[in-house]
């Protein structure tokens, strides 16, 4: 058997696991929610583990932070209320603060040590984005701040960790329905669902919960590789019409929102809806 000292190893699925060697264990600590640790990889850059499983990369989390913001917020066309659930690293606070026309981002993120150790080992992953006067953070449980919130959001994103551990709750029925009622009036609420050829039942659940809540209730899909077992499924619920915007208009708000190509590309955006076979039938 292959001596695996000195390579982080996720198991994540029972019958399959990634491993990345770690060139320089950078923070290796227990926070009352999850075990947290940093180390650089000469591929992926620097890299978040939460419980062993790969959280965020230097090297490819532009590819998972651009398609869950720019796909919703170009597709709205008028976003100026945004709320992330999770989203501890600033990835995600990073793109959406691209826009603009984005006046308020609310951050909901239940564990103040990853917000502060990104900060400190990740600071590329945010840029910044925890300085920009915009972003409002608060310490809290993710599915209790949607029960109780005011709700407004143009665009909810659901950046959680799998659902196991702190981050089970947002894969609820109740939670789905209480973004519902969180969202304004052709709201798009986005969800991070894991990579469907491992985690099939994932994406069937929310999708179930989605279609009897919303009007227009699919997925989408982009490959991020750290994510391992294929592309990755991203939930997409709204009342509205944003998902039949022509290929010129969402052309014309990329253009103008000075976004540069990463991943996303108003192209790509629309290739993202088109699903694979066996995605397609772990839809309900
Ligand atoms: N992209 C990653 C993935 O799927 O591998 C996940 C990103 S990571 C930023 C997810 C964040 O969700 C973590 O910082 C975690 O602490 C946070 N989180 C988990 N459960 C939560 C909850 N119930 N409320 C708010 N944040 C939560």
């Amino acid at each position: 058997m292959t001596d695996m000292t000195g390579w982080s190893i996720e198991r994540l699925h029972a019958d399959h696991s990634q491993a990345l060697r770690i060139d320089e264990l950078l923070y290796d600590s227990e926070t009352d929610h999850q075990r947290i640790r940093v180390f650089s990889n000469s591929t992926f850059g620097r890299v978040l583990t939460l419980d062993g499983v790969v959280q965020v990369t230097e090297g490819d989390n532009y590819i998972y932070h651009e398609m869950l913001t720019h796909v919703p917020i170009l597709a709205h066309g008028s976003a100026r209320r945004v709320l992330i659930i999770g989203g501890g690293d600033g990835g995600m606070a990073r793109e959406v603060l691209r826009h603009s026309g984005v006046e308020q981002v609310t951050m909901i993120e239940i564990d103040a040590g990853v917000v502060e150790f990104s900060k400190q080992y990740l600071p590329s992953i945010s840029a910044g984005a925890f300085d920009d006067p915009r972003l409002e953070l608060i310490i809290a449980d993710g599915a209790q701040y949607m029960r109780d919130c005011d709700g407004g959001f143009d665009v909810i994103i659901v950046d959680s960790t799998d659902p196991a551990g702190p981050g089970e709750v947002l894969f609820t029925d109740s939670f789905y329905g209480h973004a519902k009622r969180a969202l304004a009036p052709n709201g798009i609420l986005v969800t991070q669902n894991g990579v469907p050829f491992m985690q099939g039942d994932e994406l069937t659940g929310t999708m179930r919960a989605f279609k009897a809540l919303f009007t227009d209730a699919t997925c989408y899909m982009a490959t991020v590789p750290t994510y391992a077992g294929g592309a990755m499924a991203f939930g997409w619920g709204t009342d509205g019409p944003a998902r039949a915007v022509d290929p010129e208009t969402l052309a014309e708000r990329f253009r103008k929102a000075g976004l540069t190509p990463g991943y996303y590309t108003p192209e790509v955006h629309k290739a993202a809806f088109a699903l694979p076979g066996y995605v397609a039938r772990l839809i309900p």
